[in-house]
């Protein structure tokens, strides 16, 4: 039997993208050709958690669009691309079937299901090598450390510690990256993958959503474009961001960083280069602000590792919580007493999103005024929203029901918040008709 052909596998999890891209900057130093491959892995697709589906259709298509884009991208630069559904242990089995695995590039990941997974491939391929790398942080790892001996129960700290001598990395420059490696016959074909085949019916996108995009580092950069300099609505962020109507009260940047199709970084330096064509004020400021607040909730979860996930959070206080299936069916379905709190769940049910405002409150109502266990809210959002991160849902998630970042534990009054942000009724109308 002929040796294998050595190669190294670029391994693509949740940084979607070619521009500011560490793992493919990489592997294109190297000398060895190599695969690009994606995995919708069955883990994410099949299994439930505490009555809920791990991923929803609308950040299934959203995932979908997004690496269909990214195979588009790919192609234009000749790079080898495998997409696969299946058990990612046995992709990369199959894989080693046909090729010496040298090394595996990818994202750093530091959350369980993530480790698990690797540690599975670890199991069929021992002796590959890794290089991950930070991809989806703004922040350097070394310079948070430089500033912080520990993560900061609260943002304020962090965010004072980070700001003084802030320094951020330059973009990794892929852009005119050209592969120009040996040849090698894949052997190996691409799953055809639909939605159907992940196993959702294909759904139109309700004409009332607030969130009428497509997955993609395409689309993602197109937004960017749109909300940054066509419109110039950075100018005026900090002043609309708690809207609930629309596109435009907010970025809509999320759903896009948490599959990777768009990187922080890039967008931080896009702030900059906005800052010195319109000038900068409170509202250019408060972009930053929320993005600090995005890598306050990474680096929370890198210190307390699996605590993010128990009932007494990151606090380890006790949480008390009743457990009534109805509450919690009714809360799902906008059923409650509180009309700003179903607008906001129907919108959430019909859409995958929810504005900022909107999952403070229905946070807030779950577990203090229905006193549901948080982590039950919580692995709804999960399966519901386009722009799940498991750092930011979990960490906010906590946050409200008084274990997390926030000692003082409050409580949102919702009827309080409908007359501040929904006087005219407007939003309610528009879900509760
Ligand atoms: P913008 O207002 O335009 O802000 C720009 C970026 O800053 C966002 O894209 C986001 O990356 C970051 N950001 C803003 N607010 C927060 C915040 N509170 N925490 C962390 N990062 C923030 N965000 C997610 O990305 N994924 C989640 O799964 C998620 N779950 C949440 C669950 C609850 C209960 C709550 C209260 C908040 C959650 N958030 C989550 C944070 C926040 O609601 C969204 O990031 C924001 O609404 C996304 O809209 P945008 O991109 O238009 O935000």
């Amino acid at each position: 039997m002929s040796e294998k052909q050595k190669i190294n596998i670029l391994w693509f999890t949740k940084d979607l993208r070619i521009r500011d891209n560490e793992s493919l900057h990489r592997i294109m130093q190297d000398d060895l050709p190599f695969l690009a491959v994606y995995i919708f892995d069955d883990d994410f697709f099949k299994s439930q958690q505490l009555g809920f589906r791990k991923i929803g259709k609308f950040r299934a298509k959203f995932l979908l669009e997004s690496v269909l884009d990214l195979e588009k991208s790919l192609d234009q630069k000749k790079i080898p691309f495998l997409k696969k559904r299946g058990k990612t242990q046995a992709v990369f089995k199959q894989i080693s079937n046909y090729f010496e695995i040298e090394k595996i590039v990818c994202q750093r990941e530091w959350t369980q299901e993530e480790i698990n997974i690797e540690n599975e491939i670890k199991e069929v391929l021992p002796n590959a090598k890794w290089s991950k790398s930070y991809s989806q942080l703004l922040l350097k790892p070394d310079f948070v450390k430089q500033k912080l001996e520990k993560v900061p129960l609260l943002f304020t700290t962090f965010r004072q510690k980070i700001e003084k001598k802030l320094s951020i990395r330059k973009e990794f420059d892929t852009q005119n990256l050209k592969y120009t490696k040996s040849f090698f016959d894949l052997k190996l074909m691409s799953d055809n993958m639909t939605l159907g085949s992940l196993g959702f019916v294909d759904f139109e996108v309700n004409q009332s959503s607030a969130f009428p995009f497509s997955g993609g580092e395409t689309q993602g950069l197109q937004r960017l474009k749109c909300y940054f300099f066509e419109t110039r609505n950075l100018s005026v962020y900090k002043d609309v961001r708690n809207g609930l109507l629309g596109k435009d009260y907010s970025s809509k940047f999320s759903s896009w960083f948490a599959n990777g199709s768009l990187s922080a970084v890039s967008v931080y330096h896009e702030i900059k280069n906005y800052e010195a064509e319109f000038g900068s004020n409170d509202s250019t400021y408060w972009m930053f602000f929320e993005l600090l607040w995005r890598d306050f909730f990474k680096y929370t979860s890198k210190q307390h590792h699996n605590k993010l996930f128990h009932q007494n959070g990151i606090l380890e206080t006790d949480y008390d919580f009743k457990s009534d299936q109805n509450a919690i069916n009714r809360w799902v379905n906008g059923e409650t007493d509180s009309d700003f709190i179903n607008a906001n769940m129907l919108e959430l049910k019909n859409t995958g999103w929810m504005s900022n405002r909107g999952r403070q409150n229905v946070a807030s109502y779950f577990c203090k005024i229905l006193q549901q266990e948080w982590r039950v809210g919580a692995a709804y959002f999960e399966e519901m929203l386009i722009d799940y991160d498991v750092h930011s849902n979990y960490g906010n998630w906590m946050y409200l029901a008084g274990v997390g970042n926030d000692p003082r534990s409050r409580t949102f009054n919702a009827e309080k918040q409908a007359e501040q942000y929904d006087a005219d009724q407007k939003f309610r109308n528009l879900w509760l008709k």
